[in-house]
């Protein structure tokens, strides 16, 4: 069954309420539905009603208090037909049908873990709970009633406002909750359990007073302050950035701990993965804050891009995601160091986003067919689509794009809208025409921009060259020039930015060359000395640039741009370059050229002290094994990979020892611990120190001491990936992992960075130890966190490990994705993407992780989602 964005095409009835009553129990759940609602304008007066379900039960049927017969009705577990309905007259409709909470291993609609109830409907989660027009453009007013057993469920928690709260008498109670937004039932949610909770209060801008409150398990309550300060500066940042208020009197958010995603953005009470809420100094490191901080602001963005304005259809998703992550970015950026920030969203692009484009998993931003909607909550709709959105106010200025969010909010609030409806909103306010531009939504691929220059002296101009080219994707040979905004800078003999006296060749705003051609000439007059040409300054355009620039020139980018986004690109392009030569030279058998320029830069901006911690950490880290696989592309050998990285990492690292060591001394960090991203730049940069300074010493005691005396989980964690990975075997590494697997017993988050620390070690043996901690008491394979921090993290991210030349890795993942797959195949769909560039691998092993992929494509009974993935994976 594949779904195509060209059969959209209205209900014939429409919703006006409907009310939900829930009586919970741990194997039977009965839910209630009242719907009142009527048959639409213009539609067939004899059309059936069609409503859709998952894996239901029927326990009765009325129409207007009367029960149906069964001749009027025709009902599956996936679906409901109600004949002969009033052509006019509004009617409700009572559907009652039975589920299990408890057996609900996929985590989709209603299910119990943990003793808690909880709900996750998006995409298509409702058709769980009961049968129901389950797509976003059937809006409609919810109450929801919830009875259940008191003592185990002293909280009862759904969307909007409590209305109701009662005792029953006989050990329940009953709460009813209404929401006044009408809404898709993607967006509903209920929760039921005991939990504990933190309270807390925000003023709107027009004086609203709104009620907030995060609940957590009990004992965890400290560990949610964090959050609840996010939330609180999320919600002054989209007043004072957009304008947006929030609409009701209470917000609520909820951590659980099985939980498919990282969140969910609900009406009025988010529900959360837990390790995306709960953070302290000894448990949490400054990476978990930081997302943290992120996803709470990007659920709570949601409420006006995703929840005031839904998508019209499931095709839309990038509507909602792709702003929202955009407005995300923006926050993240507003509230730590926006460089350093948009190169964090940069490096997450490469290294996830440009592989998926230019893999068997290729899809525009806006699809127009899916089997499973499941499967396209994808880096691309999410990442890339929040590049179309910044390029859209990069090229209409900060003022024109908020114009255009302001037609955007007053025009669709409360509507179920289309991309086109987005821009159609730019269009309107600025006056700009779009229409070129929106390709970016419809044509997969990432671009990739060649350049050439030259300069004529006597007349003091330069000609920059610029061509495109987007390489075929799936289905889809004949690519299109993209309409490309590309900020280029002209830097100086002595650093400065050029102003040329004119520019022609194609329109430019502001230093915004707007590309549009496959192949354009700029021509840049009056310049006076011969300038140094920086391209696609703060990555202003999701595009791969190949520009043969000289040496000199990348030198000068990587010592002295002001762009530091530039600047951290050039230095990792200097490394990547060194990287995959010394790759090429450990597959030929010779020496590796470790390149002493590559050593002082990194060397150089690592003390420069005019710049931040953050950035000078960022410049310090080598690529990693897979984003060096990723720049090579094809006939890749991550084992050769492996030792030219060690090869390089170890030179830099006896270069620099003193400086190394200087650092390691100087950023002690004595004041105690803050979360703020100026001291966790310290940290991240005495970390990366410390990494190359065990290795100069070639000696585990100075990780062993750093994590003896590590005061946060940061450090703790940085010393020991050091021992691990560096000094595998050792005595020290040995008793490093034995005390923080017996200190944060009971702390399965942490836990969590133990397994993962141990499953990205390099090499062939890390296998049967990944195996081994299968069996360690804190692994729970129903848990999908677990999972990803120990297998996931095993198959996604350690290139030797998982890529054993005997396939012996692609074994073992497979046999778990197998086994796992009945269990919960949001999850096991979602790991698969894990071997999707598997093409790019040597043939030795792109051959034996085919077969593996085969095996599992063979099976009969795999999820629909799984299916979708493997079949696409080995399509092309
Ligand atoms: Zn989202």
């Amino acid at each position: 069954r594949i779904v195509y964005l060209k059969d959209y095409r209205q209900t014939d009835f429409i919703i006006e309420s409907v009310d939900l009553v829930f009586e919970l129990g741990e194997e039977l759940t009965t839910v209630g539905s009242q719907i009142r609602m009527k048959r639409r304008p213009g539609a067939s007066p004899d059309a059936p009603l069609e409503f859709v379900g998952d894996g239901l039960q029927l326990a009765g049927l009325a129409l207007d208090g009367k029960p149906l017969l069964p001749e009027r009705y025709e009902c599956t577990s996936d679906h409901l037909t109600i004949n002969d309905l009033p052509a006019d007259d509004a009617f409700t409709l009572t559907i009652k049908t039975n589920i299990n909470p408890t057996a609900n291993t996929q985590l989709l609609g209603l299910y119990r873990t943990n003793g808690v109830y909880s709900t996750q409907c998006e995409a298509e989660g409702f058709r769980r709970i009961t049968y129901f027009y389950d797509r976003p453009d059937v809006l409609t007013v919810y109450t929801v009633t919830i009875i259940a057993d008191k003592a185990k469920n002293p909280l009862l928690l759904s969307n909007g406002n409590l209305v109701e709260e009662r005792d029953l008498g006989d050990g329940r109670h009953l709460a009813k909750w209404h929401d006044p937004f009408r809404k898709p039932s993607y967006l509903f949610a209920l929760v039921a359990g005991d939990l504990a909770m933190i309270e807390d209060r925000f003023t709107t801008m027009s004086g609203r007073a709104v009620t907030l409150r995060i609940y957590v398990e009990h004992g965890k309550a400290e560990r949610a302050g964090y959050a609840m300060d996010a939330l609180k500066r999320s919600m002054k940042w989209d007043e004072e950035r957009f304008g947006r208020e929030y609409d009701l009197d209470i917000f609520m958010i909820v951590a659980v701990s099985d939980f498919n995603m990282g969140a969910m953005e609900n009406k009025g009470l988010n529900i959360f993965n837990d390790r995306l809420i709960l953070a302290d100094p000894e448990t949490a490191t400054d990476d978990d804050y930081a997302r943290i901080e992120a996803v709470v602001a990007h659920e709570y963005f949601h409420n006006w891009t995703g929840n005031r304005i839904t998508c019209r259809d499931w095709f839309q998703l990038s509507l909602k995601e792709g702003l929202t992550v955009f407005r995300e970015h923006e926050f993240s950026a507003d509230q730590r160091s926006r460089p350093v920030v948009r190169v964090d969203e940069v490096k997450f692009l490469r290294a996830h986003q440009f592989p998926e484009d230019g893999g068997p998993l290729a899809h525009p931003v806006r699809p127009t067919q899916y089997m499973e909607i499941d499967n396209f909550y994808t880096t691309t709709v999410y990442e890339k689509g929040s590049e179309v959105s910044r390029m859209i106010a990069t090229l209409l200025g900060e003022d024109g794009f908020r114009k255009g969010l302001d037609l955007f909010f007053d025009r669709h609030d409360g509507g179920a809208v289309t991309i086109e409806d987005y821009l159609k909103c730019f269009e309107d306010a600025t006056g700009r025409d779009l229409s070129h531009f929106a390709l970016w939504y419809h044509q997969a691929g990432t671009p990739v921009i060649a350049a050439r220059s030259s300069y004529d002296a006597a007349e003091g101009r330069l000609e920059l060259t610029l061509s495109q080219h987007t390489p075929p994707t799936p289905g889809e040979n004949d690519k299109k020039p993209l309409y490309i905004p590309l900020r280029v800078g002209l830097i100086s003999p002595n650093g400065d930015d050029m102003e040329p006296s004119a520019v022609s060749g194609g329109e430019r705003t502001g230093d915004v060359l707007h590309l549009t051609e496959s192949e354009q000439t700029f021509v840049f007059e009056g310049l006076g000395a011969k300038p140094t040409i920086s391209l696609n300054r703060d990555f202003s355009a999701p595009v791969r640039v190949r520009f043969d620039q000289p040496r000199e020139d990348r030198l000068k980018i990587a010592g002295a741009e002001s762009d530091l986004v530039e600047r951290w690109d050039a230095i990792n392009g200097l490394a990547l370059e060194v990287l995959t030569h010394a790759t090429a030279a450990v597959r030929a058998g010779r020496s590796v050229d470790t390149d002493s320029a590559l050593a002082s830069i990194l060397i150089e901006t690592a003390e420069d002290g005019e710049l931040e911690p953050a950035f000078r950490a960022l410049a310090l880290t080598l690529p990693s094994e897979l984003d060096i696989g990723r720049e090579i592309g094809e006939d890749v050998d991550p084992d050769a990979i492996h030792l030219a990285r060690k090869a390089v990492f170890s030179a830099i690292a006896n270069s620099g020892r003193a400086s190394f060591a200087r650092l390691v001394e100087e950023l002690r960090e004595d004041n105690g611990f803050s979360p703020e991203a100026g001291s966790a730049g310290r940290r991240a940069l005495r970390n990366a120190a410390l990494a190359y300074l065990a290795e100069a010493e070639k000696s585990p005691l100075p990780a062993r001491q750093a994590y003896d005396a590590a005061t946060n989980m940061t450090d703790m964690i940085a010393a020991l990936r050091i021992l691990a990975h560096q000094f595998p075997g050792s005595a020290e590494t040995s008793a490093v992992l034995a005390d923080f697997r017996q200190r944060f017993d009971g702390e399965p988050l942490v836990l969590d960075k133990w397994f993962t620390a141990q499953a990205t070690v390099p090499g062939e043996a890390t296998l049967d130890r990944v195996a081994e901690l299968m069996g360690d008491a804190a692994f729970d394979e129903g848990n999908p966190n677990r999972v990803r921090a120990l297998i996931g993290a095993f198959a996604s991210s350690n290139p030797t490990g998982f890529n054993r030349p005997d396939g012996a890795g692609y074994r073992f993942f497979a046999n778990f994705i197998l086994a796992t797959d009945p269990r919960n195949a949001t999850l096991t769909a979602r790991m698969m993407t894990a071997m999707r560039s598997f093409q790019s691998l040597e043939a030795g092993r792109r051959e034996k992780a085919r077969a593996e992929i085969e095996r599992i494509a063979g099976q009969e009974d795999l999820s629909r989602n799984l299916r979708d993935i493997v079949n696409r994976m080995l399509k092309s």
